[in-house]
């Protein structure tokens, strides 16, 4: 039995009782280690305190394991076969960097993980273990969960509660049931007509104004469910709730459960077309899609049976990467993103990589072994170390396999036909539950066999252990669109340039420049690195003048087709030296642009498959 008492939720202050069975003896206690979705080991341990075990009264006595810091051991007396484990959980005050252990409580909403708050004993699975919490909830609040309530009193989702009871779940069901909750609450039925499999959007939000959410965005999210239904042919859960977390105040990310989503994003994102289109975006498609490639089909290597064994993520590229390309096509067939959009977006993404001299050294593949350590890494030097490339790569390669898909088959196949076969009904239609089914390497290469024969692993493995200077646009421009740079930014890039008031020369001088004038990252091997402009400086004056954004673009331009270097002043750990760039090309920025050789494969891939929700009234 689990008790959470969340009624301090707005002190960012959370309690935890637990009761469990023991034997006399020795007893090893596990705090939860690598968080499923995050691919890593973050569970934040640190802000695991006060923590106290006990039995009938009287405490026991425990020693940290002096080499996993996630492990407690104590010795149970004798007589005694009921331990009660009391612990806080103190949730990080501010940042908007971490997943579900960063910043997750404002005066007015907060999520709870429950691997957060519960310790589990050794030599057991998370299957096998059975857990029956209740959430203590702050006077007025409602809650959303996909975790199942009790029989004896549920309450619908976004009503308010108390104490509220749950069903008990395995281990493993109920850390992959977070609950969201807040004072300013909905909840908006996304279920097409018809759909046996319930599903639903429990958002909370830092104001009443955030969560007034128009018709469309509704219909948008509406639209999202039944094309994820005909995409994928199934669903494999009970019922779906996405928790969407609407704040300035808390960590940014989505993560992925089987039967839920846990994402946070700008406190207006639903109700500014600008932050709609940017920090909204493929947020939840992508998040949807882990329901089926993530949860129901994971990576043997991900597919771990506790929460302490590490996790390999050499498959990243399929789990995240494809993830990221569903995700991507399903905000355009659902209208979340314009056809223009999309191509926006796409353009972002493949510049980026096509400015990624790290490719040289590190293969994508090891983007993927290495995710422990480049979710972490700083975005200064990323052209050179990579980060987690395999979203953004793993997209494009996925964009490729899908044009060469229908190269082959004449447009009569693609990448719509293996997410049937592959996250398909499951073979026992009966079982409703969520349950995983994971896959291989060779799982992927033979479904996509099934759809059109090639070889797909030489296809494959040719691109994620590629090293050398060339992102893979094979893709795009397979898909009959080129990727070119103009000195007009796109709809999408401005809005996006706006939001974070950064200054974009990453295509012409290599610079992306922060809102003081200071150095976000300086591309390798492009004009102002070679000049020795590097991360972490500030510009103070271009050709004498203080530094904007616009004098810099003024002195861009007329350095184009003029010998003439521009010249920087910049400032690093206070002290001043003047730079001189040779850039003389003027400002670049990426886009798709049709080329009329080929058919037009990006056009089909985002056309909508459902009729469009009507309207709401
Ligand atoms: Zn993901």
């Amino acid at each position: 039995m689990l008790a959470v008492d969340a009624s301090q939720a707005a002190q960012k202050l959370f309690h935890a009782r637990l009761t469990m069975p023991v034997t006399p003896g020795p007893l090893t206690l596990h705090y939860p280690k690598w968080i499923p979705g995050e691919h890593m080991p973050t569970g934040p341990v640190v802000d695991n305190v006060g923590v106290k075990f006990s039995a009938g009264g009287q405490m026991i006595p425990w020693r940290r394991d002096d080499v996993d810091m996630f492990t407690y051991h104590l010795t149970v007396p004798p007589g005694v076969n009921q331990l009660e484990v009391a612990m806080d959980y103190t949730s990080p005050v501010s940042g908007e960097s971490g997943f579900s252990g960063g910043a997750s409580a404002t005066d007015k909403l907060t999520v709870i993980s429950w691997n957060q708050l519960l310790l589990y004993p050794a030599g057991f699975t998370t299957d096998q273990l059975t857990y029956q919490a209740s959430l203590q909830i702050p006077a007025r609040w409602k809650f959303g969960t996909a975790l199942p309530q009790s029989e004896t009193a549920p309450r619908p989702a976004g009503q308010p509660g108390d104490t509220v009871l749950f069903q008990p779940a395995t281990l493993t069901t109920l850390v992959d049931s977070p609950v969201i909750m807040g004072e300013f609450f909905r909840v908006v039925p996304l279920s097409p007509a018809g759909e046996a499999r319930p599903t639903e959007l429990d958002v909370a939000a830092d104001s009443a104004a955030a969560i007034d959410i128009s018709a469309n965005v509704e219909n948008h999210l509406r639209n999202l469910v039944a094309e994820a239904g005909v995409l994928f042919g199934a669903r494999h859960y009970r019922d779906y709730h996405f928790l969407l977390s609407l704040s300035d105040h808390v960590a940014h990310f989505g993560l992925e459960h089987h039967e839920s989503n846990d994402s946070r994003t700008s406190e207006r994102a639903l109700i500014d077309d600008s932050l709609r289109r940017v920090a909204f975006g493929d947020l939840l498609p992508h998040e949807y899609t882990h329901s089926w490639n993530g949860k129901y089909r994971r990576p043997l290597g991900l597919s771990t049976p506790d929460f302490q064994q590490p996790m390999k993520g050499e498959l990243l590229w399929v789990y995240e990467g494809l993830t990221h390309y569903f995700g991507k096509l399903l905000a355009a067939r659902c209208g979340i993103w314009s056809a223009d959009d999309f191509r926006d977006n796409v353009a972002l993404l493949a510049a980026e990589l096509a400015h990624r001299p790290g490719r040289q050294w590190r293969p994508l593949q090891d983007t993927t072994v290495a995710a422990q350590l480049l979710y972490r890494s700083p975005s200064q030097w990323s052209s050179w170390r990579r980060g987690v490339d395999f979203y953004n790569e793993g997209a494009l390669i996925w964009l490729d396999v899908d044009a060469t898909i229908r190269r082959l088959t004449n447009n009569q196949k693609s990448m719509d036909d293996f997410a049937k076969l592959f996250y398909g009904p499951p073979d026992n239609p009966a079982n409703v539950a969520p349950q995983v089914k994971p896959y291989t390497f060779d799982d992927v290469v033979a479904t996509l066999n099934q759809v059109a024969p090639n070889d797909w692993r030489k296809f494959l493995l040719d691109r994620v252990n590629y090293v050398g200077p060339n992102a893979p646009l094979a893709g795009l421009e397979g898909s009959g669109w080129r990727l070119v740079y103009t000195d007009t930014p796109s709809d999408l890039q401005r809005t996006r340039d706006s939001i974070e008031q950064g200054a974009d020369f990453s295509y012409s001088l290599g610079l992306f420049i922060g809102r003081t004038g200071r150095v976000g990252d300086s591309i390798f091997f492009m004009p102002a690195y070679q000049a020795g402009i590097m991360p972490g400086m500030t510009i103070v004056a271009v050709n004498g003048r203080k530094y904007s954004p616009e004098v810099l673009h003024d002195a861009v331009k007329a350095a184009k087709g003029n010998a003439a270097a521009i010249s920087l002043l910049v400032e690093n750990s206070e002290y001043y030296r003047s730079y001189a760039v040779n850039y003389h090309d003027g400002d670049r920025y990426p886009h798709l642009v049709r080329d009329t050789s080929k058919p037009d494969y990006l056009g089909e891939i985002i056309r909508p498959h459902v009729t469009p929700a009507a309207p709401a009234k």
